[in-house]
């Protein structure tokens, strides 16, 4: 357990926990102030109320999700809202299932969406597929996969959680041998994050489906693609997950509110089974009206019609190209921080994130510090250091609608930053490293 972890009374807390503690224990701020921002929260978080008002130009948000939503997603979402009862509906949630289900690479997967966050999915996934007492093995290799084995544990699930470093993906080794020493076959599923975004490293799925066969074992595979799905590979199908959830507001380009989980044919009959007490999140009478382009509540019907045209807008680039163009864009991520002379917080480069990267601030520096002059100063908001790592890493993300030039945009911001908050690096060194890169990447 990873409770000591976590400062505070209660007996763990969320990543978003951990997000919540603004630096200097002030309010959240929104960069760009309003009405919400009392005088004494600016006070003590830092903002001058001169930024605040004089802050032109578009708001640089390069946390790991929310992503920015295009404007493109944005005027879809603009219209009145319909009846979700009425004649319009089917055909946006017929045409989004078919999408998730490319998205996810699934033929056949079922889709059941909520309005709900990441963490609904989550406990989507738990409540469908576990039973009290049920045994699960999981993962500690960063704030969120700690929080998958808490939602586990939340249901009366007997959850193992293997402590490892915070600094890599989960090695796939591990998980051969633990599964091969389970003989009785006691573990019911594994619970596997495939990009951790608190630490900016990816578990290679591939390679676990193979550690999974190779011991024989019929572990349910559940799986948070969280901050993976429409940006990096993910292949249900091929690595035979059995469930699959993300949320919306990240690599899908949308704002956040919808809790999505794909779900396997061995999930769904397991779900007909299981005992835990559910009923906002049970599944079945979400997918039996989905069936029909319905509901069994109220959807979050103007998200359904922002998520159409996401998908829409992967379709047209292609799903290969955006995952390529992620890898491009964080290559040149990672070829800044070297230049910076920075390490990143993932040791192990076959599992660099292609999504976000935590960049490492030297020993006695504050990370936030940076994140408050980037907000305050630039309109730039970086992702905090969660748990373990608040105040020793900022995450810079690359993920969802980016181009080339948002991205420079934002490293450049990021090196004004670091120098203001006493950083030292040398100016300019990670933008023209970046472009280095890009360089080498036009026209292919
Ligand atoms: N899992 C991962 C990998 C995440 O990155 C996040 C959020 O950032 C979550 C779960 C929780 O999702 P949410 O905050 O939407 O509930």
């Amino acid at each position: 357990m990873a409770d000591e972890r976590h400062s505070g009374d209660h007996p763990f807390r969320f990543p978003q926990d951990a997000d919540r503690d603004f630096p200097h224990g002030g309010a959240r701020s929104t960069p760009n102030g309003g009405p919400g921002v009392s005088g004494r929260a600016r006070r003590r978080s830092g903002i001058r109320a001169e930024h605040i008002i004089t802050m032109s130009g578009r708001h640089f948000l390069q946390i790991p999700g929310p992503t920015n939503v295009p404007e493109r997603i944005l005027r879809a979402m603009d219209r009145t809202v319909v009846d979700h009862r009425g004649a319009e509906l089917p055909p946006v949630v017929f045409e989004i299932v078919e999408g998730l289900r490319g998205t996810f690479q699934s033929r056949d997967g079922a889709i059941a969406l909520f309005p709900a966050s990441g963490t609904g999915a989550t406990e989507a996934a738990v409540v469908n597929t576990l039973n009290p007492g049920d045994r699960a093995l999981a993962f500690n290799n960063g704030a969120f996969s700690h929080a998958f084995a808490e939602v586990a544990r939340r249901f009366s699930v007997d959850v193992d959680e293997v402590d490892l470093p915070w600094d890599r993906g989960v090695p796939p080794d591990l998980i051969r041998d633990r599964l091969a020493a389970d003989a009785d076959h006691t573990y019911r599923a594994l619970l596997v994050v495939h990009n951790e975004t608190s630490t900016g490293a990816t578990t290679d799925l591939a390679a676990v489906r193979r550690a999974m066969d190779a011991a024989g074992h019929p572990a349910f595979l559940i799986v948070d693609a969280v901050s993976s799905l429409a940006s990096l590979d993910f292949r249900f199908d091929e690595w035979a997950v059995d469930v699959a959830l993300a949320g919306s507001q990240k690599g899908l380009m949308l704002p956040p509110g919808l809790g999505i989980v794909c779900i396997g044919a061995r999930a769904l009959r397991r779900a007909e089974d299981v005992t835990t007490p559910r009923a906002f999140f049970d599944w079945r009478p979400v997918l039996k009206e989905m069936e029909r382009g319905y509901f069994p509540f109220t959807p979050a019907t103007l998200l359904l019609y922002g998520l159409r045209e996401a998908l829409r807008m992967l379709s047209e680039e292609g799903l290969p190209q955006v995952i390529t163009r992620h890898r491009r864009l964080a290559e040149a991520v990672r070829a800044a921080v070297r230049a910076w002379e920075r390490p990143v917080q993932c040791r192990e480069p076959a599992e660099y994130s292609n999504t976000l990267t935590a960049v490492v601030v030297p020993e006695g520096a504050d990370s936030d510090a940076v994140r408050r002059v980037a907000e305050t100063h630039f309109n730039l908001s970086l992702g905090a250091g969660l748990g373990r790592l608040a105040g020793k890493v900022f995450r810079i993300g690359h993920l969802g609608s980016l181009n080339e030039l948002e991205v420079l945009a934002t490293l450049a911001g990021t090196e004004l930053a670091m120098t203001v908050a006493g950083i030292q690096v040398p100016v300019g060194a990670g933008v023209a490293a970046a472009q280095r890169v890009l360089l080498e990447h036009v026209g292919t």
